[in-house]
């Protein structure tokens, strides 16, 4: 199967229960019951498959974990309540007090604040200025457990060269690589046949692309080998082989922290998902347009975006992106005034922090997002005070080059 049918038809038939609907229903229910004691005690003691408790596992939750492992070409994968939940919940289930994280500076600004919350509990992150085998061989040290990179950094939009990355941390050894293929999707770029170990979505963006329902989807590739010297909590889960991580996630981490993506949010990324493939077409050909009528504008000092020739990552993006450039680019326009009043002529861009949703958004990073960062940090994240950030939406470019050229004038 090609990819927009694999959307509609991989790992995914619809009613398991066989009434023919043609989408998962919402099973908006807490707890399953079962018509014996046997068959319940069968499902808690894992020699049978089925449901217990929603937090557990849930047949709305169930169908799209499917389908986005199916995308991922994963071994399998667990939806949460948020992309921040997946990434706690990773971290919770691997590491321990005394192990190290190394992530590449320009990471979400979440993912900084989650890594900061687990210090007390022992576990250090450090900073690489890009996620290159050459950074990382000055930041890896005998703890490092993880190294957590993004497929498309935000706001910098430097793209990461998995493979590279891949390879050179397969010869250290017992360093998991994390990427959090957000902003790419499946559908630019299949991290795991890429390299990565584990692939972690903000479903919140483009996988949901409406922008009504916050959730989070852990996709494993089952190739990591668990040595239980360096990762002794996972002592008890290497014997389930290429789904430990998988069981682990739901067995313990879902069930005693409970961070559990609701039914009712799992329907509606489940209807996001089919037409993902249409949008991130039209997505990206649209920034792309967009891109290229904004660096002919008077008003503008930069137009940064991983299609543009001019791109420092367009060599990467080519080789790492397939079908497009993803659809956020930024601009710097000279001042925080100017960069003000552009915002605030634009019709139809909505002055937002969010990205990947079907509208075409834009914010002011420095005065928002990153208010209360150092500038220093600002800097490394390549966050100045004239820099806007837009994610390119579905609407006719035609309308959106036009109200830019106004909006600038
Ligand atoms: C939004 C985002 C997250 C956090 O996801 P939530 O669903 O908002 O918790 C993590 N990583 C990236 C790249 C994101 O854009």
């Amino acid at each position: 199967m090609k990819t927009n049918t694999r959307l509609l038809h991989d790992r995914f038939d619809g009613d398991k229960a066989d009434t023919g609907a043609t989408l998962t229903p919402i099973y908006q229910t807490s707890a399953f019951g079962n018509a014996t004691a046997e068959g319940l005690e069968a499902i808690f003691n894992n020699r049978a498959a089925g449901y217990a408790y929603t937090r557990i596992g849930n047949p709305t939750v169930a169908s799209f974990e499917q389908r986005m492992n199916a995308l991922e070409n994963g071994s399998g994968a667990v939806a949460f309540a948020s992309g921040m939940a997946a990434i706690t919940s990773l971290c919770l289930a691997v590491l321990s007090a005394g192990d190290e994280i190394v992530a590449s500076a320009g990471v979400f600004g979440g993912t900084i604040g989650l890594f900061a919350d687990l210090e007390p509990f022992g576990i250090t992150t450090r900073y690489v200025d890009a996620c290159t085998p050459e950074q990382l061989e000055r930041a890896i040290t005998e703890k490092t457990r993880i190294v957590f990179a993004e497929i498309i950094g935000n706001p910098k939009l430097d793209v990461l060269d998995v493979p590279a990355v891949s390879s050179y941390l397969k010869q250290k050894g017992n360093i998991l690589f994390v990427v959090d293929n957000t902003l790419a999707t499946p559908i630019l770029a299949q991290v795991l046949t890429l390299g990565a170990d584990i692939a972690i979505h903000s479903s919140s963006k483009y996988i949901n692309g409406s922008g009504n329902a916050i959730s989070g989807v852990l996709v494993d590739s089952g190739n990591f080998q668990w040595d239980v010297q360096a990762f002794p909590v996972m002592k008890d889960w290497k014997k389930f082989g290429p789904y430990a991580l998988i069981c682990k996630l739901r067995q313990k981490v879902l069930m005693d922290m409970g961070a559990c993506l609701s039914p009712m949010n799992a329907f509606l990324n489940s209807i996001g998902i089919e037409t993902l493939g249409l949008r991130m077409e039209r997505q990206c050909s649209n920034a792309l347009a967009l891109a290229k009528a904004l660096e002919q504008m008077d008003g503008i000092v930069l137009v940064n975006y991983p299609g543009l020739a001019s791109s420092p990552w367009y060599e990467t993006a080519s080789r790492i992106l397939q079908g497009g450039y993803g659809a956020i680019l930024t601009i710097r326009l000279e001042s925080r005034e100017k960069a003000f009043q552009v915002i605030n002529r634009l019709q139809y861009a909505v002055n937002i922090t969010n990205v990947g949703d079907i509208r075409t958004l834009i914010v002011h990073p420095r005065s928002t997002i990153y208010a209360h960062t150092p500038e220093e940090a600002c800097v490394h994240a390549g966050v100045t005070e004239d820099l806007l950030r837009i994610s390119v939406g579905i609407e006719d470019v035609e309308d959106l080059i036009q109200d830019f050229a106004q909006a600038l004038q």
